[in-house]
């Protein structure tokens, strides 16, 4: 803020951000990491212990990535607000395979076990803008990525209640897949997939628009149960905490609450991920093929999503999709495609 009104004149600079992966890489500095210590090893003789006892874990054991003391937090906090946060804005939406942060903070870890305020992360990038070290839209994009985003799914957590994460409004039953469960993306042939899933055995997060374009979308429109899908979130990131996932994974990414978190679904096919990923040109696949041998598990996903929940029709946002819909020719030979579908 300006006085009372926003800096720069506008509440708003999403028409800046938004752009696909750059060719040659963001350019931005590598994240801040911690160095391990006596807790880590400690820690990791334990997980042994359990493991050897029967305990199952999923995803790989390698370095910490992720501050787990005050100490380590505001350093990770430092570092990304002086060397990170200026290239936030323009890359926020997109994935890029060569690159699994791009600039973003790492942060939600450390907020979410209470090691950083979100207040005192929001305060000091507003400072990094007005001691000019970050430009407005990429500060705006971040700050509102905490006091937006984040409190608001916080306050829907206690709004919603309890019942919340049992809402199975498009009723999808079917069971989270193996590689899922196992963090394992060996047998994906999907590009986008395969990479996310086997990114996060490795380390416990993906950012946010992986979250939400490919595992998100792939559930949604895969009809994966939406409780097993959140009870998978919670086990799998390193971020995951319970009142986090009901509004992001029941509401925002699977619609299971019937629209009272979002207008619309999030559904989005093949065309949609090639334009904001990287992934595509090394897939064996194709995004603008809906049937065939290498039709896009995405973009033929999205018409049988459309297809399948019809009841969907009577939400204006969704009019387009649907005159779309009417338009396929080969609508027969995708769903029979879709049905005998048995891996991506
Ligand atoms: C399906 C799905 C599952 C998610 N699971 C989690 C989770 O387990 N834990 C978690 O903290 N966030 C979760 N998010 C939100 C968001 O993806 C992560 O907070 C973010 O990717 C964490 O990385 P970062 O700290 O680098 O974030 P940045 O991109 O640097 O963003 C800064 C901060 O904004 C906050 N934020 C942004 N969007 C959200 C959001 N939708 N909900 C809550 N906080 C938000 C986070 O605190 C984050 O640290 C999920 C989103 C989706 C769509
Ligand atoms: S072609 Fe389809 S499956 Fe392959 S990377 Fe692109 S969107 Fe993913």
């Amino acid at each position: 803020m300006e006085g009372d009104g926003p800096a720069q004149g506008r509440w708003n600079f999403d028409s800046e951000n938004r752009l696909p992966p750059p060719a040659g890489g963001t350019g931005v500095k590598e994240p801040w990491f911690p160095k391990e210590n006596e807790i880590d090893i400690a820690v990791r003789e334990e997980l042994d212990q359990l493991e050897a006892s029967g305990v199952r874990f999923i995803g790989k054991d390698g370095p910490r990535r992720f501050a787990g003391n005050r100490e380590e937090a505001l350093a990770a906090l430092g570092w990304f607000v002086e060397n990170r946060l200026e290239l936030f804005g323009p890359y926020e939406d997109a994935v890029d395979g060569r690159d699994w942060t791009m600039s973003h903070s790492l942060l939600s870890a450390p907020m979410n076990l209470g090691l950083l305020d979100p207040l005192e992360v929001v305060r000091a990038a507003e400072e990094a803008y007005i001691s000019g070290k970050a430009r407005i839209e990429s500060v705006e994009a971040f700050i509102r990525q905490i006091i937006g985003w984040r409190d608001y799914v916080w306050h829907l957590y206690w709004h919603f209640g309890e019942d919340y994460v049992n809402s199975n409004a498009l009723e999808a039953h079917t069971p989270v897949p193996k590689p899922f469960s196992s963090l394992d993306g060996r047998d994906v042939k999907a590009n986008c997939l395969k990479h996310t899933l086997d990114l996060i055995g490795e380390y416990g997060w993906v950012h946010h628009i992986p979250r939400l374009m490919i595992l998100g979308n792939h559930a949604l429109q895969r009809g994966y149960n939406p409780k097993e899908m959140n009870d998978w979130f919670i086990d799998a990131f390193v971020d995951g905490t319970p009142w986090v996932m009901p509004a992001n994974v029941i509401g925002m990414s699977l619609y299971a609450d019937g629209g009272r978190m979002s207008t619309k679904p999030y559904a989005a096919g093949g065309s949609y991920l090639s334009k904001m990923t990287n992934y595509c040109s090394d897939c064996p696949l194709n995004p603008k093929i809906r049937v065939g041998e290498n039709a896009c598990p995405f973009t033929a996903g999205y018409w049988k999503f459309l297809d399948d929940n019809q009841q969907l029709r009577s939400n204006h946002r969704m009019s387009n999709a649907y005159a779309g819909l009417r338009r396929l020719s080969d609508l027969e030979q995708l769903r029979a495609q879709e049905s005998g579908r048995t891996s991506f």
